[in-house]
């Protein structure tokens, strides 16, 4: 086993020690991969050595009741290797193949699906939501659950177009990617300011810095030093939340959801994307999102039913043209998806390639 290096505090630890041996012997000198069923890859390697790695899903928040069984069905089934995905799944390592359908019947048995690789819906890629940030107008991994519930059928199965990435982002300016379908929170009103709090707990000029369309000045209220904001000017991009809690803009009835479509991260057939919203003002309707999960499925069924094979969501939005897809989909097409917004231009000229 390789040695570990010396603990650090921050970034990922050294992988190698956790690794499975057949994967740390053949590191770096694969022949060969396929994808033998929905969850399962099988790698060979130069040596001749195989694994087969079994994707399976999770509830996303786990307790370690719930970490325990997952290692012990590594013991028990595995080969006592796990490796946790982005995506809150686990994935077992096995250099027997025989191992491989005694582990999925635990993990099924256990309730675990088994899925999410090549043309599957994967799980949702996640913000931190109410658990770990202080920012949050929603809880994305509640969002996460309620939607792979209504989704699992398209996680265990290999039955779309091409690979569909979901995420979902419980604010919309900090943490959060590109991604086929992507479900974000949207303030819709300028934050209310509680003036009482802004002198003791906000640092003004930091927060007034904040804003993109300088819409925050500082005043004085009641005699103290507060901020005040131009609502006419306000984008409600909720930015001067976080360095300054009382401008207050999470609200129950005004925070709502908005779906995006189309976003990508690879360049394996066309040029990575930006997405682009598609619907807006849905409910934050916890704990489980029907209004969200509606559209969301009617986005993924229209996709599957119009998509060409290997055409990845965006690929097959450039074919049929954006009113086509309003059409299909049956979503509403309104002036609020048009960015009229004067700082727009520069969004216009963005690309994951050119930034000024
Ligand atoms: S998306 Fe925003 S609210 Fe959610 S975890 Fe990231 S910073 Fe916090
Ligand atoms: S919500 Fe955004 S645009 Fe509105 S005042 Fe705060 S930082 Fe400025």
């Amino acid at each position: 086993m390789a040695e570990l290096r010396p603990p650090i505090e921050s970034g990922a630890p050294d992988p190698m020690p956790y690794m499975h041996p057949v994967m740390v012997k053949n590191y770096g000198k694969w022949s060969f991969h396929s994808h033998p069923k929905p969850g399962v890859l099988y790698h060979r390697a130069e040596s001749g050595d195989e694994i087969w790695t079994v994707k399976a899903g999770t509830q996303r928040q786990m307790d370690h009741y719930t970490i325990r069984e997952l290692a012990d069905i590594a013991d028990q089934y595995g080969d006592g290797f796990v490796r946790f995905t982005a995506r809150s799944n686990i994935e077992y390592m096995v250099a027997d193949g025989s191992k491989v359908e005694p582990l999925i019947k635990a993990l099924n048995d256990k309730g675990y699906p088994i899925g999410g690789t090549a043309n599957s819906v994967s799980m949702i890629a996640h913000t931190q939501g109410w658990l770990h940030c202080d920012i949050p107008g929603t809880d994305a991994s509640g969002v996460v659950k309620a939607l792979m519930d209504e989704l699992y059928d398209d996680f265990v199965k290999c039955e779309m177009p091409n690979r569909v990435k979901l995420s979902t982002s419980c604010c919309e300016i900090n943490c959060g990617g590109q991604a086929d379908i992507a479900i974000i929170v949207q303030h819709t009103k300028p934050p209310k300011i509680n003036h009482d709090l802004v002198a003791n707990v906000c640092e003004r000029p930091s927060v007034v810095a904040r804003c993109p369309v300088a819409a925050i000045r500082p005043a004085l209220v009641n005699g103290k030093p507060s901020l005040e904001v131009d609502e006419k000017k306000c984008i409600c991009c909720g930015a001067c939340f976080p360095p300054c809690p009382p401008m207050q803009i999470n609200d129950p009835e005004h925070s709502k959801i908005a779906i995006w479509v189309g976003g990508k991260n690879s360049n394996a057939r066309s040029k990575p994307t930006f997405h682009k919203l598609v619907a807006s003002g849905l409910p934050n309707n916890a704990p489980r999102w029907p209004e969200v999960a509606e559209v969301v499925k009617k986005i993924l069924a229209t996709y599957k039913e119009d998509g060409k094979p290997w055409e990845r969501m965006i690929d097959w939005i450039d074919r049929i043209g954006w009113p086509a897809f309003f059409e299909k989909t049956g979503l509403p097409f309104t002036k609020y998806h048009i960015d009229n917004w004067r700082g727009g231009r520069a969004n216009l000229n963005a690309s994951t390639h050119i930034r000024f």
